[in-house]
């Protein structure tokens, strides 16, 4: 094996009582009715972490009912800003006061490392803070200039009912994207977090109960996509669907919600390209980079799977990325240091490595890593960082999004095949471009098909910013105001004013 930074079994072993997350269904805590469960092992350890209520359409529809008969009663649809604000504020507090213990069962769930676990609980407070100062400033708008016996308004009304379904790569802090936003607007929820990390999204049911949040106005059911997440996505009760996800699941729930035409936002893969050109500060890109597609063990959709890179400084970066990945600490996820943890489960595994292996055999030049890593003392599954050089455009590995630590790196000899290269993707989710020229960054910026550019950085995200994808990265907004948005109706209100002012249409003069 190739010398690597790894982080062998820390002294912190998972507790031996496995959390019990349940459905959350009109203020109560529940186990399905058939007492089915999901078993979780963590991906590092392969010890039982939590069991889970497995839910079926029974479920969903009771849960669809409460939200609908919640949202109708007015008692959030209809409250005011301020009290809503106050309560969204609550919840921030909490998951300040409880955030030791939700990022350990992040951790534990989904194999990330533990320091990136805190910092994504705490951001996930932050969102709901945000949220709180959305839901006290939004507002409509009005026309004055309409005619002098003529006033129009625009009011804001929250969308109805929404359906949260969410991945298992960053189940908190992907909720609180959503759930913040769709309450601060006064819709009523029900929330499926993925079958493999259920347990956070529990933890934050329990939260928004002792934030004193009415019974019915979040809900949560857990279980698989198909059925929970697809009844979910056909019930007529339901208002709007609010995804993220892959790309094939993003595509069956806008098939499914055609029947009955309701909204769909959607947040969906990337194969996300930084493009760094001669002029580049080579030693910060290269640390982007390696920041870009081991964050999350790859298992990211903001990934920067893709480098492209101008042929003339091409070696420098490949070697200066390669020495950065031999000293990234990849192991226990319990451990501080580490940076990069386990894979999400063994088929995920061996999907990565078949991807790796496809392109070596397709012509890639495979430079470090491209098998599994052992991590001393542990049972699960991690995957050696990996870089591939000599990639073609029309290779899969160029095209597909892997999802685990795997760059691939092409290159270009001028701007514009830069620019054809970034763009020549089914995905238009984020890029990144690295030049000392504000003229080149800004022009690249311009023309990347993107719903984010980085200009000399990578993966810096605020609140205040909107995210989402063009082409089949989805279709909508989250964060700022863009994120409220989503889940907003507008409503004219056009109001005549002094009595007699319209003119009879029946037995007035003929139109002209
Ligand atoms: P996934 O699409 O397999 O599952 C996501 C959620 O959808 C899970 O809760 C799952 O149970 C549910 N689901 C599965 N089949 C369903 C169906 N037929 N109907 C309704 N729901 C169904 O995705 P994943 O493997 O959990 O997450 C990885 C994917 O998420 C990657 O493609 C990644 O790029 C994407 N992602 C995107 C963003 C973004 O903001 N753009 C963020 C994170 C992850």
């Amino acid at each position: 094996m190739t010398k690597l930074t790894v982080i062998s079994a820390a002294a912190a072993t998972p507790e031996d009582r496995p959390f019990r997350a349940r459905h959350l269904i009109g203020g109560t805590f529940r186990d399905s009715a058939d007492g089915a469960v999901i078993e979780r092992r963590s991906p590092a350890h392969g010890l039982l972490v939590s069991t889970a209520a497995e839910g079926g359409r029974a479920e969903v529809s009771e849960a669809v009912a409460v939200a609908r008969a919640a949202f109708d009663a007015g008692d959030w649809s209809r409250r005011d800003g301020k009290a809503r604000a106050a309560l969204l504020l609550r919840v921030a507090d909490l998951i300040e006061r409880d955030l030791d213990r939700i990022a350990r069962i992040e951790t534990l769930e989904s194999g990330k490392p533990i320091s990136q676990a805190r910092d994504e609980v705490a951001g996930a407070a932050d969102l709901w803070r945000y949220a709180a100062s959305l839901a006290r400033t939004m507002h409509g708008e009005s026309h004055n200039t309409l005619g002098p016996d003529i006033l129009g308004v625009v009011l804001k009304e929250p969308v109805g009912v929404v359906s949260v379904i969410t991945p298992w790569n960053f189940p908190f802090l992907i909720v609180s994207q959503k759930l913040p936003f769709a309450l601060a607007a006064g819709c009523t929820a029900v929330v499926k977090p993925s079958e493999l990390t259920p347990s956070s999204t529990v933890m934050l049911g329990e939260l928004l109960i002792e934030a004193g949040l009415p019974d019915g106005v979040v809900n949560i059911v857990l279980g698989h996509g198909d059925p929970v997440g697809m009844a979910m996505t056909e019930d007529a009760r339901v208002d709007m669907v609010t995804f993220t996800g892959s790309t094939g699941v993003g595509k069956a729930i806008t098939a499914a919600a055609s029947g009955t035409l309701k909204k769909v936002s959607l947040e969906l893969g990337g194969k996300n390209p930084q493009v760094v050109f001669p002029d580049a500060d080579l030693d910060a890109a290269a640390d982007a980079i390696a920041f870009g597609v081991y964050f999350n063990a790859g298992e990211c959709c903001n990934s920067s799977s893709r480098v492209i890179v101008h042929e003339d400084v091409a070696e420098a970066l490949i070697e200066k990325v390669v020495a950065l990945s031999r000293a990234v600490p990849f192991g226990d996820p319990l451990d501080p240091a580490t940076k990069v943890g386990a894979i999400i489960s063994p088929e995920h595994q061996d999907q990565i490595d078949a991807h790796v292996q496809d392109a070596v055999a397709g012509g890639a030049w495979l430079r470090l890593g491209g098998a599994g890593l052992p991590v001393p003392g542990l049972s699960g599954q991690f995957y050696q960082p990996t870089i591939l050089s000599e990639v073609r455009p029309e290779m899969a590995i160029a095209r597909a999004e892997v999802f685990g630590p795997v760059l691939a790196v092409l290159r270009f000899s001028n701007f514009e095949e830069a620019v054809a290269l970034a763009n020549d993707a089914s995905y238009g989710l984020s890029a990144g471009v690295w030049s000392e020229s504000v003229h080149t960054c800004l022009d690249f910026a311009r023309r990347a098909e993107a719903g984010t550019v980085w200009t000399n950085t990578w993966m810096d995200g605020f609140p205040e910013m909107p995210f989402g994808g063009m082409k089949e990265s989805g279709q909508g907004r989250e964060l700022g105001r863009y994120g409220l948005e989503e889940f907003l109706e507008a409503k004219t209100v056009t109001m005549r004013i002094g009595r007699g002012s319209r003119a009879p249409w029946v037995q007035g003069s003929a139109p002209l």
